[in-house]
């Protein structure tokens, strides 16, 4: 009899809920730089992993030394109660480079127990559980952050213990202030915010959580200045402001090495996740001390933190700055986003292009007008994946191509990109 096959055994034992990409889903076995193997050998750039998981790049030689030199201790973890070398330097890295003033660290090892934390901290200091959210937004799947996460296709549950109110900002390309200038954009919505406060809250509302770029929202670019304007608002109150840097943070953005940097904004706190520590689970706050140190009990995360995700980190950490990979991304997003252009000048299917440094949306509508045409991104995605190349999706209607290459990209793997995806566009566009 045959072996069955590993898809099968999947669907046996885990969720249905639990997305899969791909009508053949990929197992991919091995990685090098920015290119991944599947199990039947098939080589892929990969344009995705970068904001997942693998911020620069796989098997990065520094970062496997530190955590090969880790595992040669004997110690994986054991607990963090007591002092960890690498995390305590981490912290004082990760708080210098927050701008944050009197910064302290927490680490977790996810990003929605990042914001889980930011929201309990928020929550405690300002002593209300009413907490803004922009809409369209996504913060993770626990108790309170599928609470804040304002997009239905991933809020799995609404029985969350935070009181939410949702804010338009996010999402320029829809919604009623679509096709505004920047500067009447960043007035309806500030507009907003303040009727927000007013008709949907009590007043004494804890925090305002954003992403500066919505991920899997669909890489939405709101204009530089919005988050300004928000926090001006939300400072005449005394509500905090947390920025969201899951995706956006490291320099990714191009411009800036945090996300919000670019509204001209100090958040009060910030969470990050993801690709901190290039594929090694991580996730932390970074909060004023104040803030942080509002609790008074005890908390304490088992694994938040441990020894071979904080070397991991610092080694990863290090590597991006010492490469100056922020300037990298700065300078190939710029001519990703041309190229992507071009191609949309050809393909009507294209309805926008966006995005900063190496975070750049494609988002697909019918031709000759704006309707969403989700099952073009799915032709896409799955042209681009026989072509050899992963690239992700999303969006509020699941038409939205996500690129996020590794930050240590190359000129030449961007243009074989380019080529793919002018390929994958034509053919989502009838082949025209
Ligand atoms: N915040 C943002 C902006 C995210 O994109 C994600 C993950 N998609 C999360 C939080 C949750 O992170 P995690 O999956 O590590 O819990």
């Amino acid at each position: 009899m045959a072996e069955p096959r590993l898809i099968d055994r999947h669907r046996a034992v885990m969720p249905d809920w639990l997305a899969l990409y791909y009508d053949d889903p990929l197992e991919i076995v091995h990685g090098h730089g920015r290119r991944v193997t599947d199990a039947t050998g098939k080589s892929y750039l990969d344009f995705f992993a970068g904001i997942l998981t693998n911020a620069i790049g796989y098997d990065v030689a520094e970062v496997s030394d530190a955590v090969r030199k880790q595992l040669d201790s004997g110690i994986l973890h054991t607990s963090t109660l007591y002092l960890i070398r690498s995390q305590v330097e981490l912290a004082e890295q990760i708080a210098r480079l927050s701008g944050i003033p009197d910064a302290k660290v927490f680490f977790t090892n996810s990003g929605t127990e990042a914001n889980e934390t930011a929201l309990m901290l928020a929550t405690q200091y300002r002593r209300s559980n009413q907490v803004l959210a922009l809409r369209n937004s996504y913060h993770g799947r626990a108790f309170a952050t599928v609470g804040v996460t304002g997009i239905r296709g991933w809020s799995a549950s609404a029985l969350s213990p935070v009181k939410v109110s949702y804010v338009h900002g996010g999402y320029r390309y829809r919604g009623p202030f679509a096709g505004y200038s920047d500067a009447d954009y960043v007035k309806a919505c500030t507009d907003d915010l303040r009727d927000v406060l007013l008709t949907g809250t009590s007043g004494d509302v804890a925090c305002m959580i954003v992403e500066p770029i919505q991920g899997v929202g669909g890489f939405t670019s709101p204009p530089d200045g919005l988050f300004g304007a928000f926090h001006e608002v939300l400072a005449e109150q005394g509500i905090l402001f947390v920025s969201d840097e899951v995706q956006t943070g490291w320099g990714r953005t191009g411009d800036t090495f945090w996300g919000i940097e670019a509204h001209g904004v100090t958040p009060d706190m910030m969470t990050f996740a993801k690709g901190l520590a290039n594929g090694l689970a991580i996730g932390g706050v970074v909060a004023r001390g104040s803030i942080m140190d509002t609790i008074a009990s005890n908390s304490i995360s088992t694994f938040g933190g441990n020894p071979v995700s904080t070397a991991g980190a610092r080694a990863a950490l290090d590597y991006l700055l010492d490469h100056d990979l922020q300037a990298n991304a700065a300078r190939l997003g710029a001519r990703l986003l041309a190229g992507l252009r071009a191609v949309a000048q050809r393909h009507p299917v294209v309805g926008d292009v966006r995005g900063k440094g190496l975070m750049v949306g494609i988002e697909l509508v019918e031709p000759g007008g704006t309707t969403p045409a989700p099952a073009a991104a799915v032709t896409v995605l799955e042209e681009c994946r026989r072509l050899g190349l992963l690239v992700g999706k999303g969006g509020l209607h699941n038409n939205v191509i996500r690129l996020a290459p590794p930050m240590t990209l190359t000129a030449e793997e961007l243009d074989e990109a380019l080529g793919i995806l002018g390929e994958a566009v034509a053919a989502a566009d009838g082949g025209r």
